[in-house]
Formats: structure tokens, C-alpha cells, sequence
């Protein structure tokens, strides 16, 4: 799960991890008050959507007056933002957080992220900060150092030492950021975050740190031992059919093609997504209905696939295991007879009782093809859409 801006500025002011003061708008009336309560100096406005690459993209604004951060919140509550992180359809702003603005002196990048691969916190460090880091990863990988946390335990000063003198910083200066690395971490591990990311950590104009932008995700599995932390969830953020698909029991996840997928197993569901891309189709949604589906969680996962505009052939892909191949069918027929089925659906059915389900589909009346193999049902799937593409 991804928080916001603002909230995540909040875990890191209770970790004490020093951030500018601000507060939060959704007009610019209150914008400009938050500003006067803030007093006399320079503001920054930022919009405040799930995505980064918001400076580039003119979703913050450094301002003189609050008569300018209301005038800068009128511009950004509602535009519809676009950055390398949102795709290209963008994020409606609904909120802006205007914060007191920082002399900034430096930016450098810190952050800890879980490494799965070294079954570990990882910490990173880089004097190359701010909004251009993807592009120091890309091109100086030496301007990024990394040292990993071992499992429960606090980061060693010598470790956080190492990492900010290598980002250039005074001894004083490192001294103050010892504590900070070993507070983001200490913040990661209680929080079971997958990545705490600050990028700027702003040296000011006095040479002193703060935290200008933060980025939390947790760990979805670890939220029922955070209540405090499922609280901040933004249901605005999230799509729309993956929530209704979440409320219904249904790993679903919305991609950018054109082929539906229902498929049982979360393996097999992305061999699935992989097979329809080699045969030159996208996928457009990943979809496990699990081992245990019922009838009616099949009629369920059918209609969100359903509601998706983008969606034009439908591949079932089903390895009866748990799951028969008859309940499958059921369901597949309830649903499509329900919403009315308007596109062509391809099955592939194996496993227990697919004769049983084979007949039921049969009986239905419904309009479908019937693949032997995966590959045989990706490639009547990518013929199935380009033929509809090409009508
Ligand atoms: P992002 O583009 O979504 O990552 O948003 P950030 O919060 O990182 O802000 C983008 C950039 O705005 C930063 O890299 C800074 O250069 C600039 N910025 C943010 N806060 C301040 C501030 O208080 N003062 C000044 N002068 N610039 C700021
Ligand atoms: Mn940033």
C-alpha cells in the first residue's frame, strides 16, 4: 500500500526525522490559511497524488505569499497530473500540502528498501539527489551506495557513517544523520515498509537536514498488524475495479491491454500474461480467482473483467486442482448470461472433472472457442483481438 505525501512526512516526524512544517488544503481558501498559520516566509504547494515526478510535471510551487499559495493551490487542486510514474492517462489532484520552503543548499537521495534478494533491509545513499535520481542510477551507479541491515536489528553508526560521508557531508553534519538513517530504518522495520524513500534530503542553506519529499509503501500482507497504518489508505488512489475486485475476495490487477484473463492459481496466471504477450497480444488484467473459487466468486471475477472497457476477448485458462473445472463453468455461464457477454471468449480447460465442464459449456449456448494447449489458446486469443481490431 502507497500513502501519500503528507502522511508519510507525518510516520517520519514521529520517527523523528526532521521535515518541514505544513499542513493540508483542499481549496485554496485553505491553502492560504494554512499558509498564514505557517507565518511570514516562503511556501511550497504540492499536489498530493500516489506518484512522483510531480515537480517536473508542474505539481510543485514555490511561492512568496499566501495570497500566492492559494493563487498556486487554485492551479493544482484539480489538474490532472502526468509524470513517469502515472501513466498517461495521469492523476486527478484532489489535495495539496503547503509546507514552509527550505533554503536548499544540496539534495541528496536516501532510502531503505526491502532487498528481496538479500532477504534484507537495504539503505541507500547518494549526493546526487532530487528530481533527476532514475537518471544517476542509470549513468553513475558509483553515486549510489547501499549497505544492508541485518534482520531486527538497528543500523550500526559505523554503517550510516560510511554512507553520508560518502553523500560529502560535514562531520557535524554526519553526526545528525546517523541518527536519521537509524530512524528511517527503526521506521521501515516497526512499519514493515518495503521502501521509505526521501528524495531530497535537503542540506539547507544553515547545514542542517530535512526531509523535503517522502515516499512510504508498506507491505499489503503485514497491514492487519498496523491498524493505524491501513487507516491512511486513499481509496481515491486505487483503481476503481481493483477495489470492487478486492471487496469480492479477487486478486486482481489492471494492466493496459486488451485480452481479459481469468485463471486460477497465481502461477499460472502470469505463465498466462507471459504466453499472450509471445503470441503478440496484452494482457488486460492479471486475475486469480484461487484454488477454492466458488461458483459465485467465478460470476464475480467474470463481471469485473466485464467492466473493463479496454477488455475485447476474454482467455479463461483454468488447471482444475481444487478448483474443478465444473464449478468453473458454471459460474463462467451464470456470469456471462448475467452481464450479457459481448466479446469473444477462448477456454482452455484441464484437470479435475474437465469433461464435466467441458459439457457444461457446451450446453450453453454460448459463443466460445476451445483451446487445447496454452499456446494453442494464446494464439486464437491474439487472433481473436487483432481480427477484432481489424473490423
Ligand atoms: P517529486 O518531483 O514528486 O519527487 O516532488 P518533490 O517533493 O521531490 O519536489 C520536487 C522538487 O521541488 C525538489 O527536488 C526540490 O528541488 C523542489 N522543492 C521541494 N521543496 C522545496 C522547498 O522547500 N524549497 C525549494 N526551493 N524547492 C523545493
Ligand atoms: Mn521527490
Amino acid at each position: 500500500m502507497n500513502v501519500h505525501e503528507y502522511q508519510a512526512k507525518g510516520l517520519l516526524k514521529s520517527f523523528q526525522v526532521p521535515v518541514p512544517e505544513g499542513g493540508l488544503a483542499t481549496t485554496p481558501a485553505e491553502a492560504r490559511a494554512v499558509a498564514e498559520r505557517l507565518g511570514p516566509g516562503k511556501y511550497v504547494v504540492k499536489a498530493q497524488i500516489h506518484a512522483g515526478g510531480r515537480g517536473k510535471g508542474g505539481g510543485v510551487k514555490v511561492v512568496d505569499s499566501p495570497q500566492a499559495a492559494a493563487e498556486a493551490a487554485e492551479q493544482i487542486i484539480g489538474m490532472t497530473l502526468v509524470t513517469h510514474q502515472t501513466g498517461a492517462a495521469g492523476k486527478l489532484v484532489r489535495k495539496v500540502w503547503v509546507e514552509k520552503a527550505t533554503d536548499i543548499a544540496r539534495e541528496l537521495y536516501l532510502a531503505v528498501v526491502l532487498d528481496r534478494v538479500a532477504q534484507r533491509l537495504a539503505v541507500m545513499a547518494s549526493p546526487s539527489g532530487g528530481m533527476d535520481i532514475e537518471e544517476v542510477a542509470e549513468k553513475h551507479p558509483e553515486l549510489i551506495f547501499t549497505t544492508h541491515v541485518e534482520p531486527g536489528q538497528a543500523l550500526w553508526p559505523f554503517q550510516a557513517r560510511k554512507l553520508l560521508f560518502g553523500c560529502g557531508l560535514t562531520a557535524a553534519q554526519v553526526n545528525a544523520g546517523t541518527a536519521l538513517v537509524q530512524n528511517l530504518v527503526r521506521l521501515a522495520w516497526e512499519k514493515e515498509a518495503t521502501l521509505v524513500e526521501i528524495n531530497p534530503l535537503a542540506v539547507t542553506g544553515e547545514g542542517t537536514l530535512v526531509a523535503l519529499d517522502g515516499k512510504i509503501n508498506f507491505d499489503d500482507s503485514a497491514l492487519k498488524r498496523h491498524p493505524e497504518i491501513a487507516e491512511l489508505e486513499d481509496p481515491e488512489e486505487t483503481d476503481p475495479l481493483e477495489r470492487q475486485a478486492v471487496k469480492q475476495g479477487l486478486n486482481y490487477i489492471r494492466l493496459g491491454g486488451n485480452v481479459g484473463t481469468m485463471v486460477n492459481g497465481a502461477g499460472l496466471a502470469m505463465a498466462t500474461m507471459d504466453v499472450i504477450k509471445m503470441a503478440g497480444a496484452e494482457p488486460a488484467n492479471f486475475l486469480d480467482v484461487g484454488g477454492g473459487a466458488s461458483e459465485e466468486m467465478v460470476t464475480k471475477g467474470f463481471e469485473v473483467i466485464l467492466s473493463d472497457p479496454n477488455v475485447e476477448a476474454i482467455l479463461i485458462n483454468i488447471f482444475g486442482g481444487i478448483l474443478r473445472c465444473d464449478t468453473l463453468a458454471a459460474g463462467v455461464v451464470a456470469a456471462a448470461k448475467k452481464v450479457k457477454l459481448s466479446v469473444p471468449l477462448v477456454v482452455r480447460l484441464e484437470g479435475t472433472n474437465v469433461e464435466a465442464g467441458r459439457e457444461i459449456l457446451a450446453q450453453s449456448g454460448l459463443d466460445f472457442e476451445v483451446a487445447g494447449s496454452m499456446k494453442e489458446a494464446a494464439e486464437k486469443i491474439a487472433q481473436v483481438v487483432a481480427a477484432a481490431q481489424a473490423r
